[in-house]
Protein backbone atom coordinates (compact mmCIF):
# COMPACT_ATOMS: atom_id res chain seq x y z
CA UNK A 1 0.00 0.00 0.00
CA UNK A 2 1.39 3.39 -1.22
CA UNK A 3 -0.42 6.44 0.63
CA UNK A 4 -1.52 8.70 -1.66
CA UNK A 5 -2.52 11.74 -0.02
CA UNK A 6 -2.38 13.09 3.72
CA UNK A 7 -4.14 16.37 4.88
CA UNK A 8 -3.75 17.50 8.34
CA UNK A 9 -5.99 19.80 10.22
CA UNK A 10 -5.66 22.00 13.48
CA UNK A 11 -8.49 21.97 15.52
CA UNK A 12 -9.02 23.49 19.09
CA UNK A 13 -12.19 23.15 21.12
CA UNK A 14 -13.16 24.37 24.18
CA UNK A 15 -13.61 21.82 27.23
CA UNK A 16 -16.83 21.86 29.29
CA UNK A 17 -14.63 22.12 32.40
CA UNK A 18 -11.92 22.85 32.78
CA UNK A 19 -9.39 19.88 33.89
CA UNK A 20 -6.53 20.95 35.75
CA UNK A 21 -3.49 18.20 36.78
CA UNK A 22 -0.24 18.96 38.82
CA UNK A 23 1.25 20.66 35.48
CA UNK A 24 -1.18 22.44 33.65
CA UNK A 25 -4.79 24.06 34.07
CA UNK A 26 -6.29 23.29 30.74
CA UNK A 27 -9.89 24.71 29.25
CA UNK A 28 -8.90 23.91 25.57
CA UNK A 29 -7.88 21.42 23.22
CA UNK A 30 -5.65 21.75 20.20
CA UNK A 31 -5.55 18.64 18.31
CA UNK A 32 -3.93 17.62 14.80
CA UNK A 33 -6.34 15.54 13.20
CA UNK A 34 -4.67 13.27 10.40
CA UNK A 35 -6.56 11.91 7.21
CA UNK A 36 -4.64 8.99 5.01
CA UNK A 37 -6.03 8.16 1.99
CA UNK A 38 -4.98 4.98 -0.65
CA UNK A 39 -7.03 3.32 -3.32
CA UNK A 40 -10.06 4.89 -2.47
CA UNK A 41 -10.18 4.02 1.36
CA UNK A 42 -9.98 6.13 4.25
CA UNK A 43 -7.97 6.12 7.77
CA UNK A 44 -8.47 8.93 10.68
CA UNK A 45 -6.28 9.68 13.66
CA UNK A 46 -5.65 12.25 15.82
CA UNK A 47 -2.35 13.53 17.84
CA UNK A 48 -2.66 14.14 21.49
CA UNK A 49 -0.30 16.69 22.07
CA UNK A 50 -0.93 19.54 24.35
CA UNK A 51 -1.00 22.67 23.86
CA UNK A 52 1.86 23.49 26.33
CA UNK A 53 5.16 21.32 26.67
CA UNK A 54 4.01 20.21 30.62
CA UNK A 55 2.79 16.25 29.86
CA UNK A 56 5.41 15.29 27.07
CA UNK A 57 8.08 17.75 25.22
CA UNK A 58 4.86 17.49 21.74
CA UNK A 59 2.72 19.65 21.27
CA UNK A 60 0.67 20.41 17.85
CA UNK A 61 3.52 22.98 16.42
CA UNK A 62 6.19 19.99 16.75
CA UNK A 63 3.55 17.59 15.27
CA UNK A 64 2.80 19.13 12.30
CA UNK A 65 6.40 20.26 12.08
CA UNK A 66 8.13 16.18 12.22
CA UNK A 67 5.20 14.90 10.07
CA UNK A 68 5.82 17.74 7.37
CA UNK A 69 9.76 17.83 7.40
CA UNK A 70 10.57 14.07 8.33
CA UNK A 71 7.35 11.22 8.81
CA UNK A 72 5.45 11.79 5.96
CA UNK A 73 8.26 11.75 3.47
CA UNK A 74 9.47 8.95 5.01
CA UNK A 75 5.83 7.04 4.60
CA UNK A 76 5.46 8.65 0.96
CA UNK A 77 8.53 6.27 -0.11
CA UNK A 78 7.52 3.46 1.79
CA UNK A 79 5.59 0.08 0.42
CA UNK A 80 3.30 -0.62 3.59
CA UNK A 81 2.69 -4.05 3.33
CA UNK A 82 0.89 -4.22 7.09
CA UNK A 83 0.63 -1.46 9.67
CA UNK A 84 2.97 -2.69 11.90
CA UNK A 85 5.69 -1.36 9.06
CA UNK A 86 5.12 2.28 9.72
CA UNK A 87 6.57 1.93 13.28
CA UNK A 88 9.38 0.22 11.52
CA UNK A 89 9.75 2.77 8.36
CA UNK A 90 10.06 5.72 10.78
CA UNK A 91 11.86 3.94 13.86
CA UNK A 92 15.21 5.82 12.59
CA UNK A 93 13.23 9.37 13.51
CA UNK A 94 14.48 10.01 17.46
CA UNK A 95 11.33 11.04 19.36
CA UNK A 96 8.17 12.52 18.31
CA UNK A 97 6.14 9.71 19.15
CA UNK A 98 2.81 11.85 19.26
CA UNK A 99 3.60 13.06 15.93
CA UNK A 100 4.57 9.32 14.35
CA UNK A 101 1.03 8.03 16.34
CA UNK A 102 -1.18 10.74 14.54
CA UNK A 103 -0.17 9.15 11.11
CA UNK A 104 0.29 5.50 12.12
CA UNK A 105 -3.02 5.25 13.70
CA UNK A 106 -4.52 6.86 11.19
CA UNK A 107 -3.11 4.21 8.88
CA UNK A 108 -4.04 1.50 10.98
CA UNK A 109 -7.73 2.77 10.47
CA UNK A 110 -7.24 2.06 6.57
CA UNK A 111 -5.91 -1.17 6.74
CA UNK A 112 -8.91 -1.54 8.65
CA UNK A 113 -11.12 -0.54 6.81
CA UNK A 114 -9.59 -2.11 3.21
CA UNK A 115 -10.33 -5.34 5.34
CA UNK A 116 -13.50 -4.70 6.28
CA UNK A 117 -12.77 -5.49 9.69
CA UNK A 118 -13.02 -3.79 12.95
CA UNK A 119 -9.42 -2.23 14.24
CA UNK A 120 -9.95 -4.54 17.46
CA UNK A 121 -9.80 -7.42 15.61
CA UNK A 122 -6.65 -6.53 13.73
CA UNK A 123 -4.69 -5.31 16.84
CA UNK A 124 -5.65 -9.01 18.69
CA UNK A 125 -8.86 -7.84 20.40
CA UNK A 126 -10.64 -10.16 22.65
CA UNK A 127 -13.10 -8.08 24.44
CA UNK A 128 -16.22 -6.95 23.26
CA UNK A 129 -16.84 -4.31 25.91
CA UNK A 130 -13.88 -2.27 27.60
CA UNK A 131 -13.74 -1.40 31.32
CA UNK A 132 -14.01 2.44 31.97
CA UNK A 133 -12.88 4.57 34.48
CA UNK A 134 -12.94 8.47 34.53
CA UNK A 135 -10.55 10.70 35.27
CA UNK A 136 -10.80 14.10 38.02
CA UNK A 137 -8.52 15.97 37.91
CA UNK A 138 -7.90 19.00 40.76
CA UNK A 139 -11.21 20.41 41.94
CA UNK A 140 -11.40 23.63 43.87
CA UNK A 141 -12.22 22.20 47.20
CA UNK A 142 -12.08 19.13 48.88
CA UNK A 143 -16.14 19.42 49.27
CA UNK A 144 -15.72 20.04 45.06
CA UNK A 145 -14.28 16.81 44.84
CA UNK A 146 -16.45 14.68 46.74
CA UNK A 147 -19.06 15.85 45.28
CA UNK A 148 -17.82 15.26 41.57
CA UNK A 149 -16.79 11.65 42.83
CA UNK A 150 -20.33 10.99 43.85
CA UNK A 151 -21.76 12.50 40.70
CA UNK A 152 -19.42 10.34 38.10
CA UNK A 153 -20.14 7.28 40.46
CA UNK A 154 -23.62 7.53 39.66
CA UNK A 155 -22.46 7.46 35.75
CA UNK A 156 -21.98 3.87 36.35
CA UNK A 157 -17.75 4.22 36.20
CA UNK A 158 -15.93 1.08 37.86
CA UNK A 159 -13.00 3.29 38.96
CA UNK A 160 -12.73 7.25 39.63
CA UNK A 161 -8.47 8.54 39.35
CA UNK A 162 -7.53 11.45 41.17
CA UNK A 163 -5.42 14.11 39.89
CA UNK A 164 -2.92 14.80 42.88
CA UNK A 165 -0.50 17.99 43.68
CA UNK A 166 1.99 18.66 46.46
CA UNK A 167 -0.21 19.72 49.70
CA UNK A 168 -3.54 17.78 48.49
CA UNK A 169 -2.30 14.40 48.33
CA UNK A 170 -2.98 13.11 51.63
CA UNK A 171 -5.91 14.98 52.48
CA UNK A 172 -7.66 13.63 48.99
CA UNK A 173 -6.38 10.25 49.55
CA UNK A 174 -8.13 10.03 53.46
CA UNK A 175 -11.24 12.24 52.23
CA UNK A 176 -11.79 9.95 49.44
CA UNK A 177 -11.60 7.28 51.32
CA UNK A 178 -13.43 8.37 54.49
CA UNK A 179 -16.27 9.38 52.55
CA UNK A 180 -16.27 5.68 49.80
CA UNK A 181 -15.55 2.99 52.01
CA UNK A 182 -15.55 0.70 49.01
CA UNK A 183 -14.50 2.87 46.31
CA UNK A 184 -11.71 1.65 43.61
CA UNK A 185 -9.78 5.13 43.35
CA UNK A 186 -6.68 5.81 42.28
CA UNK A 187 -4.11 8.82 42.25
CA UNK A 188 -2.47 10.47 39.26
CA UNK A 189 0.93 12.62 40.29
CA UNK A 190 1.90 13.52 37.14
CA UNK A 191 5.52 13.27 38.40
CA UNK A 192 4.83 16.34 40.91
CA UNK A 193 7.21 14.57 44.04
CA UNK A 194 10.95 13.14 44.81
CA UNK A 195 11.95 10.40 46.41
CA UNK A 196 12.13 12.38 50.09
CA UNK A 197 8.46 12.99 49.42
CA UNK A 198 8.61 9.04 50.59
CA UNK A 199 6.94 9.72 54.00
CA UNK A 200 3.58 11.17 52.45
CA UNK A 201 3.32 8.02 49.93
CA UNK A 202 3.63 5.74 53.63
CA UNK A 203 0.62 7.86 54.53
CA UNK A 204 -1.97 7.27 51.67
CA UNK A 205 -0.73 3.53 52.28
CA UNK A 206 -3.49 3.08 54.82
CA UNK A 207 -6.32 4.78 52.55
CA UNK A 208 -5.30 1.30 50.13
CA UNK A 209 -5.47 3.13 46.44
CA UNK A 210 -6.06 1.09 44.08
CA UNK A 211 -2.13 2.62 42.45
CA UNK A 212 -0.40 5.61 42.35
CA UNK A 213 0.66 6.56 38.93
CA UNK A 214 3.97 8.24 38.00
CA UNK A 215 4.59 9.79 41.89
CA UNK A 216 8.43 10.69 40.48
CA UNK A 217 10.16 12.20 37.67
CA UNK A 218 9.00 11.71 34.14
CA UNK A 219 11.96 10.30 32.65
CA UNK A 220 12.62 8.40 36.01
CA UNK A 221 12.61 4.24 36.77
CA UNK A 222 15.35 4.03 39.73
CA UNK A 223 13.80 6.21 42.11
CA UNK A 224 10.41 4.78 41.11
CA UNK A 225 11.74 1.08 42.31
CA UNK A 226 13.49 2.71 45.09
CA UNK A 227 9.59 4.15 46.53
CA UNK A 228 8.11 1.07 45.62
CA UNK A 229 10.14 -1.31 48.03
CA UNK A 230 9.02 1.46 50.89
CA UNK A 231 5.47 1.35 50.12
CA UNK A 232 2.61 -0.64 49.77
CA UNK A 233 0.44 1.00 47.00
CA UNK A 234 1.16 -0.29 43.43
CA UNK A 235 3.24 2.34 40.85
CA UNK A 236 1.63 2.33 38.06
CA UNK A 237 4.33 4.44 35.37
CA UNK A 238 2.80 6.53 32.73
CA UNK A 239 5.31 9.64 31.48
CA UNK A 240 8.82 7.40 31.73
CA UNK A 241 7.13 4.41 29.50
CA UNK A 242 7.53 5.20 25.43
CA UNK A 243 8.26 1.28 24.52
CA UNK A 244 8.18 -2.26 25.14
CA UNK A 245 11.78 -1.92 26.05
CA UNK A 246 10.91 0.30 28.71
CA UNK A 247 8.49 -1.30 29.98
CA UNK A 248 10.80 -4.17 29.73
CA UNK A 249 13.04 -2.80 31.97
CA UNK A 250 10.90 -0.69 34.55
CA UNK A 251 9.44 -4.25 35.47
CA UNK A 252 12.24 -6.16 35.89
CA UNK A 253 13.81 -3.80 38.49
CA UNK A 254 10.61 -3.32 40.34
CA UNK A 255 9.70 0.59 39.03
CA UNK A 256 6.28 -1.15 38.31
CA UNK A 257 3.31 -3.20 38.99
CA UNK A 258 1.20 -1.85 36.43
CA UNK A 259 1.53 0.57 33.12
CA UNK A 260 -0.95 3.09 31.72
CA UNK A 261 -0.53 2.78 27.77
CA UNK A 262 -1.23 5.36 25.68
CA UNK A 263 -0.77 5.08 22.09
CA UNK A 264 0.12 8.72 21.31
CA UNK A 265 3.07 8.51 23.71
CA UNK A 266 4.44 5.12 22.81
CA UNK A 267 4.96 5.99 19.02
CA UNK A 268 1.46 4.25 17.94
CA UNK A 269 -0.58 1.43 18.14
CA UNK A 270 1.87 -1.36 17.26
CA UNK A 271 4.20 0.23 20.17
CA UNK A 272 1.11 0.55 22.66
CA UNK A 273 0.30 -3.20 21.16
CA UNK A 274 4.30 -4.74 21.99
CA UNK A 275 4.05 -2.68 25.81
CA UNK A 276 0.74 -5.07 26.41
CA UNK A 277 2.67 -8.11 25.18
CA UNK A 278 5.92 -7.33 27.07
CA UNK A 279 3.42 -6.82 30.38
CA UNK A 280 1.10 -9.52 29.96
CA UNK A 281 4.59 -11.88 29.22
CA UNK A 282 5.26 -10.45 32.82
CA UNK A 283 1.73 -10.68 34.78
CA UNK A 284 1.58 -7.19 34.46
CA UNK A 285 -2.00 -5.78 33.92
CA UNK A 286 -2.47 -2.65 31.81
CA UNK A 287 -5.15 -0.08 31.09
CA UNK A 288 -5.70 2.31 28.61
CA UNK A 289 -5.05 5.78 29.81
CA UNK A 290 -6.43 8.51 28.62
CA UNK A 291 -5.34 12.61 27.48
CA UNK A 292 -9.21 14.66 26.70
CA UNK A 293 -9.67 12.96 23.17
CA UNK A 294 -11.81 13.80 20.67
CA UNK A 295 -13.85 11.24 19.04
CA UNK A 296 -10.91 10.01 16.49
CA UNK A 297 -8.52 9.27 19.75
CA UNK A 298 -11.34 7.96 21.92
CA UNK A 299 -12.31 5.83 19.41
CA UNK A 300 -8.64 4.22 18.83
CA UNK A 301 -8.59 3.71 22.03
CA UNK A 302 -11.59 1.84 22.76
CA UNK A 303 -10.15 -0.54 19.99
CA UNK A 304 -6.92 -0.83 21.86
CA UNK A 305 -8.16 -1.54 25.31
CA UNK A 306 -9.85 -3.99 24.02
CA UNK A 307 -6.87 -6.69 23.59
CA UNK A 308 -7.10 -8.78 26.53
CA UNK A 309 -4.26 -7.73 29.29
CA UNK A 310 -6.09 -4.54 29.45
CA UNK A 311 -7.35 -6.13 32.81
CA UNK A 312 -7.81 -2.76 34.24
CA UNK A 313 -10.67 0.04 33.91
CA UNK A 314 -9.00 3.03 31.93
CA UNK A 315 -9.46 6.79 31.46
CA UNK A 316 -11.71 6.00 28.43
CA UNK A 317 -15.17 7.46 29.25
CA UNK A 318 -18.12 8.86 27.67
CA UNK A 319 -17.80 11.83 24.74
CA UNK A 320 -20.40 13.67 26.39
CA UNK A 321 -17.86 14.52 29.16
CA UNK A 322 -15.71 16.53 27.41
CA UNK A 323 -16.69 18.47 24.11
CA UNK A 324 -19.81 20.69 23.26
CA UNK A 325 -19.13 20.07 19.69
CA UNK A 326 -18.70 16.64 18.53
CA UNK A 327 -16.07 15.52 15.35
CA UNK A 328 -17.89 11.74 15.09
CA UNK A 329 -21.43 10.89 14.79
CA UNK A 330 -21.74 8.28 17.39
CA UNK A 331 -20.36 9.42 20.19
CA UNK A 332 -19.54 7.17 23.29
CA UNK A 333 -21.47 6.34 25.60
CA UNK A 334 -20.77 4.14 28.81
CA UNK A 335 -23.31 1.51 29.99
CA UNK A 336 -24.62 1.28 33.95
CA UNK A 337 -22.45 -1.53 34.55
CA UNK A 338 -19.41 0.99 33.18
CA UNK A 339 -18.19 -0.75 30.10
CA UNK A 340 -18.05 0.49 27.34
CA UNK A 341 -18.94 -1.46 23.79
CA UNK A 342 -16.17 -2.04 21.19
CA UNK A 343 -18.07 -0.62 17.30
CA UNK A 344 -18.36 -3.39 15.70
CA UNK A 345 -17.96 -1.97 12.01
CA UNK A 346 -14.62 -1.68 9.44
CA UNK A 347 -11.87 0.35 11.40
CA UNK A 348 -12.51 2.47 14.27
CA UNK A 349 -16.17 1.92 13.58
CA UNK A 350 -17.45 5.38 13.85
CA UNK A 351 -18.26 8.12 10.97
CA UNK A 352 -16.01 11.08 11.26
CA UNK A 353 -17.60 14.25 10.35
CA UNK A 354 -15.25 15.41 7.79
CA UNK A 355 -17.49 18.54 6.68
CA UNK A 356 -17.41 19.48 10.78
CA UNK A 357 -13.81 18.77 10.98
CA UNK A 358 -13.52 21.30 7.83
CA UNK A 359 -15.33 23.90 8.94
CA UNK A 360 -14.02 24.05 12.37
CA UNK A 361 -10.30 23.76 11.40
CA UNK A 362 -7.93 26.70 11.94
CA UNK A 363 -5.27 25.28 9.48
CA UNK A 364 -5.30 22.56 6.81
CA UNK A 365 -2.42 21.27 4.91
CA UNK A 366 -2.45 18.93 2.13
CA UNK A 367 0.69 16.80 1.25
CA UNK A 368 0.91 13.97 -1.80
CA UNK A 369 4.59 12.17 -2.50
MG1 LIG B 1 -0.93 9.93 34.10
Amino acid sequence: MKLERVELFVVRLPLKRAYETSGARETHMTRVLCRVESEGAVGWGESVAGELPWYSGETPRTVLYALEEFILPELFKADLARPEDVHRSVAWIREHRMAKATVEMAIWDLFAKRAKKPLAALLGGTRERILCGVAIGIQPSIDALMETIAREREGGYQRVKLKIKPGLEVEIAEATRKRFPDLDFMLDANSAYALRDVGLFKRIDPTRPMMIEQPLAYDDIVDHAELQKQIHTPICLDESIHSADDARKAIAIGATKIINIKAGRVGGLASAKAVHDVAAAHDVPVWCGGMLEMGIGRAHNVHLASLPNFRLPGDVSASARYFETEIIAEPFTVEKDGTMRVPTGPGIGVTVLEDVVRKIALERQELRP
